[in-house]
C-alpha cells in the first residue's frame, strides 16, 4: 500500500499488510509451507544468520502470517506485531520474552481466568511473581507497585463483569518507574480502543475471538514498539508457539468485516442490555455502554461503544442460572465469544470454574451471573430465546 496520508481503520482492516505474489492475485494468498529454498550455499548461511532478509523456516517467519501480523499492527497503530497460536501463547511468549527471575507483575483480579491461573500458578515456578488488584482501582495497582516491579497486565473491559481499567491513569502510574503496560484488547479490539494511542507499550490479543469472528480458528497476537516485539519474536523462534500460516489466512479474511461486525454486534449488545436491565427476573445487568455501568464515562472516553459482551445476574444462584441457560434453543452454550452466533456461558462452572473460589469472589463472579456474547441474530430472537427460561423464575 503506497501512499502519503493515512488511511481509516476499516480501509487499513481490507487493504493493509498485503504484499502479492508474481502471479498478482487479488485475494491474499495461503503460504502453506514448512520452508523456504535458498538460490545457493552462500544465502542459505545469510538467511540462517539473520545478516540477509528472508524467510527461512515457518516457525520463523512466513508470508501468510506476515500480512496478518502487518494488517493488525497497522489497526493498532503498532511499530510491529508477532503473531501466536492462541491468545494464550501470546501472554505467554510476552511474559516470558520480557519478564526474568525475580522479576514482579501486577494485574487485575478480573484477568481472563487461564490468564490468572498462569501468573498465578505456573510463572512463580520460574521466579515470577504477580500480585492481583482491583482493575478499577489505580491506587492498589500503586500500593502493589515493588522496586522489581517489571509489567502492568491489563485486560478492559474485563471478563465477563466488563469493568474498565483507566488505561491512561495506569499508563502515567507505570511510566513513572519504568514499569510496561500490556493490555488485552480482546474485547475491544483496535475497532473500538487503540491501548497504543493512550500511551500503552503493548496489546495483547486472543485472535480466536473478534478477529476472526466466525469462531473457526486460534490465534494470538501481541502488537507494540518493535524493541519489545523483537523479544517476543526471539522467544517465539526458538519456543515455537508459532501462528499457522492457515489460521493467519483466516484471521487476515477475519479482519476485512471486523468494523462492520463489531458495529452490529455492539448495536445489537446494546439493545439487548437495555431489554434485561427491564427484566423482573434480573438483578443487575454488566454493560459499559448502559448509565447504570458504574465507569460509564470512562468508558465512554476510552471506547467507541460499550462492545459485543453483556453480563447480568439473575435473581437467585446456579439452579436459576442455568435454568436460563437449559431453556435455550439458539443461544450457543458454548465457551468462546466474539462469534457472529450469539454464545451464552455461566462462567463460574466454565470459564472461571478451574480458580480458587476465593478468587471468583474477588473476582465478583457470582453463581447467579451469565456471560452473553452477543452476534448478528436478530436482538427480537435472542430476546425470545432468553425469556423462555426468565420467565420460569
Ligand atoms: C480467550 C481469551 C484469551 C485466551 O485466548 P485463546 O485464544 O483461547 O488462547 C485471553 N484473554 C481473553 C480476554 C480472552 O477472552
Amino acid at each position: 500500500m503506497d501512499h502519503d496520508y493515512p488511511y481509516s481503520l476499516e480501509t487499513l482492516a481490507v487493504r493493509a499488510g498485503q504484499e502479492r505474489s508474481q502471479f498478482n492475485e487479488h485475494s491474499e494468498a495461503l503460504y502453506l509451507t514448512s520452508s523456504f529454498v535458498f538460490d545457493n550455499a552462500a544465502q542459505a548461511a545469510a538467511r540462517f544468520s539473520g545478516e540477509e532478509a528472508g524467510n527461512v523456516y515457518s516457525r520463523f517467519t512466513n508470508p501468510t502470517v506476515a500480512a496478518f501480523q502487518d494488517r493488525l499492527a497497522a489497526l493498532e497503530g503498532a511499530e510491529a506485531c508477532i503473531a501466536t497460536a492462541s491468545g494464550m501463547s501470546a501472554i505467554l511468549s510476552l511474559v516470558m520474552a520480557l519478564c526474568s527471575s525475580g522479576d514482579h507483575i501486577v494485574g487485575s483480579t478480573g484477568l481472563f481466568g487461564a490468564t490468572q491461573q498462569m501468573l498465578a500458578t505456573m510463572m512463580p515456578r520460574f521466579g515470577i511473581q504477580t500480585t492481583f488488584v482491583a482493575q478499577t482501582d489505580v491506587a492498589a495497582w500503586e500500593a502493589a507497585m515493588r522496586p522489581e516491579t517489571k509489567l502492568f497486565f491489563l485486560e478492559t473491559p474485563s471478563n465477563p463483569l466488563t469493568e474498565i481499567a483507566d488505561i491512561a491513569a495506569l499508563v502515567s502510574l507505570a511510566h513513572r518507574q519504568g514499569v510496561l503496560v500490556a493490555v488485552d484488547n480482546c474485547f475491544c479490539t483496535p475497532i473500538l480502543q487503540r491501548p497504543l494511542d493512550l500511551g500503552a507499550d503493548l496489546v495483547v490479543h486472543s485472535a480466536t475471538k473478534f478477529l476472526d469472528g466466525q469462531g473457526r480458528v486460534l490465534g494470538g497476537a501481541v502488537a507494540g514498539r518493535k524493541v519489545l516485539t523483537d523479544e517476543v519474536f526471539k522467544f517465539l523462534r526458538t519456543a515455537g508457539p508459532t501462528l499457522s500460516a492457515f489460521n493467519a489466512w483466516v484471521l487476515l479474511k477475519g479482519l476485512e468485516t471486523l468494523q462492520i461486525r463489531l458495529e452490529a454486534q455492539s448495536a445489537k449488545a446494546l439493545q439487548l442490555a437495555t431489554w434485561l436491565e427491564k427484566h423482573p427476573s434480573v438483578a443487575r445487568v454488566y454493560y459499559p455502554g448502559l448509565p447504570s455501568h458504574p465507569q460509564f464515562d470512562l468508558a465512554r472516553r476510552q471506547q467507541r461503544s460499550g462492545g459485543a459482551i453483556v453480563s447480568f445476574t439473575v435473581k437467585g444462584g446456579r439452579a436459576e442460572a442455568w435454568k436460563v441457560v437449559d431453556h435455550c434453543r439458539l443461544l450457543s452454550i458454548t465457551a468462546n465469544l466474539g462469534d457472529t452466533k450469539t454464545t451464552l456461558t455461566h462462567p463460574a462452572s466454565t470459564t472461571h470454574g478451574r480458580i480458587t473460589p476465593e478468587q471468583r469472589a474477588a473476582a465478583g463472579i457470582t453463581e447467579a451471573l451469565l456471560r452473553i456474547a452477543v452476534g448478528l441474530e436478530a436482538v427480537i430472537d435472542l430476546q425470545n430465546d432468553l425469556q423462555t427460561g426468565l420467565s420460569l423464575l
